[in-house]
């Protein structure tokens, strides 16, 4: 007998023995990170930024395949016993050599991930975890000039493409309310020392939300600039019609950490058929967290539309799609984002 056949065999009498639980449940425990298991990764440490967002650093297990400057990763963390995933930019830069990573977090009002993350999580909690991925990138051929426009957590992947990528000339514009809730602002004073950035810093608390038609007084070359932007979405609305404007929108990236609502209507009754519950939704509210809130276990991604990591068969009914108002009906088990869709009436969903 071959010795492939051999540990086949010896697999499936320890499965016999480990029944109702698998083998790799087992291995689970003492090998969370190891090679072939799902990807995984384990809280080594926990750094304090400000008073409400911290760094948290990542061992990931060993099928990481790494990442590229700006993008993201998806985590899943138990909270209270449900497991809920979220994305967080990488803030490492890919140089790092020890085999870790970093995302950076900012604990939200009543956010329940955030809050977990920044307030209770310990070190030597592991955590699920998925590949980077995210096309908010820096290119390979550099660009002449960069600025990086930001807003609170927004910094997060900025803050991931300055530390891995130098510049000639990069300039930051970065808001926060007060001095002290500037994430990373040691960092980015230490690069200013040396000469590596310039940074416009504004305190919104007393200087007010930037408006961008001040760019041309802070930055007079922004339109000539490579420009990486993330923030709220009132910053970024500006920023694209200000860069279209000046039919420059092809040097302007974005990155949004929330999708742009812009229609809520009518809700509903919705059903999870799969696992027969029945409930009440308004029409602003998106399926994913109706179906969390019911304790549907559901899959989830990005939780603004682009990942596609949500979809789920809509049985009967309709949703509303959150971001344009379209309207799908499902008769025909259509996949639907439940991250940006609504019930708008009655609806069924295959969960
Ligand atoms: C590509 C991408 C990258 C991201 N990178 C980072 C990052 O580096 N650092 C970081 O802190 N966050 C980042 N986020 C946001 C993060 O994924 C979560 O949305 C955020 O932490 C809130 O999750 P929560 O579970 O705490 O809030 P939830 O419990 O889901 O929501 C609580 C309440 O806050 C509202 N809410 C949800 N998300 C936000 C938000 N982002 N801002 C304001 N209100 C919100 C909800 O509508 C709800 O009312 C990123 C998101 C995306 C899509």
């Amino acid at each position: 007998m071959t010795s492939a056949a051999l540990r086949s065999r010896a697999w499936k009498l320890l499965e016999l023995v480990t029944t109702p639980l698998l083998p790799s449940d087992y291995l689970d425990l003492v090998s969370p990170l190891r090679a072939g298991a799902d990807l995984r990764g384990r809280i080594e440490a926990v750094h304090r930024e400000t008073d409400d967002a911290a760094t948290i650093v990542i061992r990931p297990g060993k099928g990481w395949r790494g990442h590229v400057a700006g993008q993201y990763v998806r985590i899943g963390v138990d909270v209270d016993g449900v497991r809920l995933w979220r994305a967080y930019s990488v803030t490492s830069p890919t140089s790092r050599t020890d085999g870790r990573i970093t995302i950076t977090v900012k604990a939200i009002p009543d956010g329940k991930v955030s809050n977990h993350l920044v307030r209770r999580m310990k070190p030597g909690t592991v955590i699920q975890l998925d590949q980077a991925c995210g096309e908010f990138v820096l290119p390979k051929a550099k660009p002449a000039k960069v600025l990086y426009l930001t807003a609170g957590s927004g910094i997060t992947p900025a803050m991931g493409m300055l530390r891995d990528t130098e510049f000639d000339d990069v300039v930051m514009v970065h808001s926060a309310p007060r001095k002290q809730d500037v994430i990373f602002r040691n960092d980015l004073h230490d690069l200013v020392a040396d000469e590596k950035l310039r940074l416009v810093e504004l305190h919104t608390d007393t200087d007010g939300m930037l408006d961008v038609t001040r760019l041309e007084e802070l930055v007079p070359d922004w339109a000539e600039r490579e420009t990486w932007a993330c923030g709220p979405a009132g910053l970024l609305d500006a920023a694209e019609e200000h860069w279209a404007r000046h039919g420059v929108t092809e040097r302007l990236h974005t990155e949004r950490f929330r999708p742009t609502v812009v229609v809520a209507g009518e809700g509903g009754e919705v059903t999870f058929s799969t696992t027969g519950k029945t409930v009440a939704a308004d029409g602003a509210t998106p399926l994913l967290n109706v179906g969390e809130e019911a304790g549907v276990l559901m899959k989830s991604g990005c939780r603004m539309g682009i990942c596609f990591g949500c979809v789920t068969p809509l049985r009967s009914g309709a949703v509303r799609d959150l971001r344009t108002g379209e309207i799908t009906e499902g008769d025909t088990g259509v996949l639907i984002q439940t991250c940006v869709s609504a019930a708008a009436g009655p609806c069924d969903l295959e969960r």
